[in-house]
């Protein structure tokens, strides 16, 4: 019976014998003993190896291995205030399951190295501790979804349209034409909403992004929402209670692993500690201006640097709202009381991280829709089947993305986007 490094610690299980499975994470002999640092999923743990206690073969194995190692090992857990996180295992008996090759993988490596050799970085604990996390955000998704009665709904990858404009949508031969990868499942996500009622989704998203950002992939994950007669303020409300319920998850499960990447935990504690405040774009500016010397011209999207800036402000995540009408895609409709603004929404995060989520109540009026579509240079015909969603008992309805891995990144307080996802591709970037 094997049992995993994790489990030694959280059952503090002194004294007892234990079968363990891994790798070598570090190696070291001095003399008559040899020193391994184990790793498995779960941890590490410090392996002591004496010659005097181990027969003739777990000697040799256990001085033949190598740095990533796989080996079998059975001993004794010991208290030693000395070794990483309290205990040790005097070894038993010790066997080589593959000793491979001396690894490639040393300290003080370039990053453009580290992505070249990511199959193999990927066994690094800051990676291993990020998917881990990753993985809780996902499943918090889904958690946060399910208890709220929507359903899941998984749109196409191959689609005929954009959804985002045309400049970052990936062409892919499609038998004899040509078909693009999906920017957004929201088009579909519209269709959806008038049988199966509040909807939502954690999917593959494509987008060309040809400029290089520390936050923007070719291929990442985006958890969608959509639903039936909700409004702008509605939906604003869902994604807080999103926002602050991932973090909330991760923090519960993922305190020490959070530290070990050098995260400021108070600082996230504080994130959620209080509501995020709504903002609208127009008050955006007149921060941006009276507090941070910034003029930036109504109707000019915000940049990166005045994401940051107004950021100054503010300890949790905040929404701004009613961006201009001008600049903002077809599917989001002007606010009434005012022409020039639409009714949409991005989220920011705080400490520089930017955009986490962007949303918007969708037009259903079908000329303003086209008046969008033409303007951003589409053809009408192409658009048919989401203008139908329009004639045949439309309801207000609203709906956003959050960024998987932008959320990620924030949680981990990551430098770069690339570390939040296994195997990143961007421009530059898409091997292995
Ligand atoms: P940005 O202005 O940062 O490019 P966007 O306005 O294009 O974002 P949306 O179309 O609103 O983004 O997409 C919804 C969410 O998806 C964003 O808030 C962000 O979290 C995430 N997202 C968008 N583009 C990317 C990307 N290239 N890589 C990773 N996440 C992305
Ligand atoms: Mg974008």
């Amino acid at each position: 019976m094997f049992t995993d490094i994790g489990t030694i610690f959280a059952k503090k299980m002194e004294g007892t014998e234990v079968s363990l499975r891994g790798w070598a994470h570090r190696h070291r002999t001095s003399g008559k003993m040899v020193f391994v640092t184990m790793r498995d999923s779960t941890g590490i743990i410090q392996l002591a190896v004496k010659q005097d206690k181990v027969d003739e073969k777990s000697w040799k194995d256990a001085n033949d291995t190598y740095v990533e190692s796989s080996f079998m090992v059975k001993g004794n857990v010991v208290k030693d205030e000395r070794a990483p996180g309290g205990y040790e295992l005097q070894a038993t008996n010790f066997e080589l399951v593959s000793k491979g090759e001396p690894f490639p993988v040393a300290k003080d490596l370039s990053e453009e190295y580290l992505l070249d050799i990511r199959h193999l970085w990927l066994r690094s604990q800051k990676l291993t501790k990020i998917l881990q996390i990753r993985s809780t955000v996902i499943a918090g998704i889904h958690e946060f979804f399910q208890k709220r009665g929507y359903t899941l709904f998984d749109p196409p990858i191959f689609t005929p349209n954009a959804c985002e404009g045309g400049s970052t949508l990936f062409e892919v031969q499609y038998f004899d034409r040509k078909m693009y990868l999906t920017q957004s499942w929201q088009l579909y996500a519209e269709a959806a909403i008038f049988s199966l009622g509040k909807i939502y989704d954690v999917a593959p998203t494509f987008r060309a992004e040809k400029s290089k950002t520390s936050r923007h992939l070719a291929e990442f994950w985006m958890a969608e929402m959509e639903a039936p007669w909700m409004n702008l303020d509605d939906v604003v409300q869902v994604a807080k209670d999103e926002v602050k319920f991932l973090v909330e998850k991760v923090l519960e499960k993922h305190e020490e692993d959070l530290k070990f990447l050098g995260r400021d935990v108070e600082k996230l504690r504080k994130a959620i500690s209080k509501p995020f405040p709504t903002v609208k774009y127009s008050e955006v500016l007149k921060i941006l201006e009276e507090k941070e010397q910034m003029q930036v011209e109504w109707g000019k999207d915000l940049r990166t640097v005045e994401e940051e800036r107004i950021m100054n402000h503010f300890e949790t995540p905040i929404v701004v709202t009613h961006y201009p009408k001008e600049i903002m895609a077809f599917y989001k409709p002007v606010d009434p009381k005012n022409k020039k603004e639409a009714l949409c929404f991005d989220m920011l995060a705080p400490e520089g991280f930017g955009e986490i989520v962007g949303g918007s109540q969708r037009s259903i009026d079908i000329k303003e829709i086209e008046e969008g579509l033409k303007k951003e240079g589409e053809k009408i015909e192409k658009y048919q089947w989401y203008l139908d969603l329009r004639k045949y008992g439309s309801v207000p309805h609203s709906g956003y993305g959050l960024g998987v891995e932008r959320v990620v990144r924030w949680i981990c307080g990551s430098d770069n986007i690339k570390d939040t996802i296994a195997f990143p591709r961007t421009m530059a970037r898409f091997e292995p």
